[in-house]
């Protein structure tokens, strides 16, 4: 092994997998077994001092495996090599959906009384856990417009007991960005040195990269654009600090919401594809929503590249490699928007995005109906909204599908 650091692409087909654990196989095995076998009482004794924390593994220490829940070997070596695809994480938990992985964060991280400051629109999912289940419970959340970022500030000045900010950007389906980087520099102000949570799904791993602008854990759903296509529910937690995803990984053997073997197998083989999907992905998008945006049936266009926002395009610049593959269209009215998705043949009418096939849906009357008129209006969620997920179809049949669609419409 040369000293220097590997790139991601040479690291995930590289480390975190030894074939002569898996009776010399080139690529990993599936190991199925919920419980395993204790080579001594002494080991099995072992194994449970560190799987509960009563101690640490010595370097190098070859610590036995106890039971499925706790952890196997398919979840060992997917979260080895998936860590080295998130620039400056150094562990990642896995997680059976990407909503286990949020909640599993803010079950791990907060107190009775603790307060969650976070950008709005977030995830239907992510949002109905924080108004819904956990302000019952006693936590006070606050949520501020996406992109707002003196109001972010304000909010975390402002907050007490604060022990997360939870940030998802860009936000869905308007694409607007919020800036990690003074997200993170307010929160480090804060007496409380809350943590600064990114769900990365939208441009993560490939495009964005949260821990290098002060974020301390990213999480995804890698049923997205991580699994790619549109076969497995998954999610992943990921971090600078080993101790933040230890805490996560105590808390999933009590949940019972480890990603089990098959899909860590299924999931591990994506990882090598992620950066050629999601490229060919942002590509095929760039070209179609900046032909698109002179169509004269398309009010309006939300997509990175097309941003007319000083503010805005400065943060893309600052945050963003590349501008990812999902954009939205105003097409004015709610019966334009139905129009459209009936008329288009290639895509598919889906909620969910990231996958190598084309999807669109209509988010006002599906992924985010259940948003309160107020926070419709501060997501910029409107009736005549239709949101694209590219896929690695070729663009130009993408796009004159669009075209047909759109003409189409009455
Ligand atoms: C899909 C999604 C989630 C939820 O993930 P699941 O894997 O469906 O549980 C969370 N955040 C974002 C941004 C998503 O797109």
């Amino acid at each position: 092994m040369p000293h220097h650091a590997l790139r991601p692409p040479t690291e995930i087909l590289t480390r975190g997998f030894d074939p002569t654990l898996s009776v010399g196989s080139a690529r990993p095995a599936v190991f199925r077994s919920s419980t395993y076998v204790f080579s001594t009482p002494e080991a099995a004794e072992r194994a449970f001092d560190i799987a509960t924390g009563r101690a640490q593994p010595a370097e190098g220490e070859n610590v036995e495996l106890i039971y499925s829940r706790i952890n196997h070997p398919n979840a060992e070596i997917l979260e080895a090599q998936v860590a080295p695809l998130e620039a400056g994480a150094n562990s990642a938990a896995v997680f059976n959906s990407g909503m286990a992985a949020i909640m599993t964060a803010f079950l791990t991280f907060l107190r009775p009384g603790s307060t969650v400051v976070y950008t709005v629109p977030l995830y239907g999912g992510t949002m109905g856990l924080l108004r819904d289940f956990l302000q019952p419970w006693g936590i006070t959340v606050c949520g501020v417009p996406a992109g707002h970022m003196t109001a972010l500030e304000d909010a975390i000045h402002a907050a007490t007991n604060l022990r997360i900010v939870f940030i998802e950007t860009p936000a869905n389906p308007t694409m607007t960005m919020t800036d990690i980087r003074r997200a993170a520099d307010a929160a480090a102000r804060h007496p409380d040195h809350p943590l600064v949570m990114v769900d990365n799904t939208f441009l993560g791993p490939a495009f964005q990269h949260p821990l290098l602008f002060g974020a301390d854990l990213v999480l995804y759903s890698a049923t997205k654009y991580l699994s790619g296509f549109s076969d497995l529910l998954a999610g992943i937690a990921l971090a600078r600090d080993p101790a933040l995803i230890a805490q996560m990984r105590g808390r999933r053997i009590g949940f019972g919401n480890i990603l089990q073997p098959d899909e860590c197998w299924m999931l591990d083989g994506r990882l090598p594809t992620v950066a050629l999907r999601m490229n060919r992905q942002s590509k095929n998008a760039q070209r179609i929503a900046e032909s698109l945006v002179s169509h004269p049936r398309v009010r309006r266009m939300h997509y990175p590249t097309l941003f007319d926002d000083a503010e805005q395009i400065r943060i893309r610049l600052a945050q963003c490699d590349f501008p990812g593959a999902l954009f939205s269209m105003e097409l004015g009215s709610r019966d334009a928007a139905f129009a459209f998705l009936r008329a288009v043949k290639i895509a598919h009418n889906a909620v969910s995005l990231g996958g190598v096939e084309t999807l669109v849906c209509h988010p006002k009357t599906t992924t985010h109906s259940g948003l309160t008129p107020e926070e419709t209006k501060l997501s910029g969620i409107t009736d005549g909204q239709v949101r694209v997920s590219v896929g690695i179809e070729d663009w130009r049949d993408l796009l004159s599908d669009f075209e047909q669609a759109l003409d189409s419409i009455a």
